[in-house]
């Protein structure tokens, strides 16, 4: 009993899990689900697809098309090849293509909350470093009352300038 106690614990103790075990499952499965995804949508399964899908699932942000090229440099896909597949995928509905002011097109997955609504979520554009990112849904509303176009019923895009958090400090 006493034994637990022994040693005076100086901090809290090392979590007992198999160090290194990786699951060899899960990058698997995950290309699996994208296989799926794709299928879905009548695309053809290619590798640089695949790969171009998962970096637009992995990010947190819309990403222009120079950025993702450049993560799949490694890979070996040209930067033609990751253009083509960005458009095969906004034009099959998975992913979303936006200018957020400064001409260049970044692209990010088309979320679930954004399927068969108008109700696509706001993007916050830093003045000073010029990074893009997203908002939650919920943070920004654009109400059609009284004395607005009915055009904001429409709206494709709302973006929020200012400091980001980086440049604020
Ligand atoms: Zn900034
Ligand atoms: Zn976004």
């Amino acid at each position: 009993m006493a034994a637990a106690f022994r040693g005076r614990a100086k901090g809290p103790a090392a979590p007992s899990v198999a160090a290194g075990a990786s699951e060899p499952s899960s990058g698997a499965s995950i290309v699996q689900g994208l296989r799926e995804t794709l299928r879905g949508v009548g695309l053809r399964n290619t590798a640089p697809r695949i790969a171009v899908l998962r970096e637009l699932d992995a990010a947190t942000a819309p990403l222009s098309h120079g950025e993702i090229a450049e993560k799949l440099q490694d890979a070996g896909f040209d930067r033609a090849t990751v253009y083509r597949n960005l458009i095969d995928l906004t034009e099959a509905g998975l992913a979303l293509r936006s200018d957020h002011g400064d001409h260049i097109w970044r692209f990010e997955r088309k979320r679930p909350e954004a399927a068969g609504t108008n109700h696509k979520h706001p993007h916050f554009v830093c003045v000073e470093c010029g990074t893009v990112s997203c908002l939650p849904t919920a943070s920004i509303q654009v109400a059609a009352v009284a004395g607005t176009p009915k055009s904001l019923r429409s709206v494709v895009d709302v973006q929020v300038k200012g400091h980001c958090d980086t440049c604020a400090d």
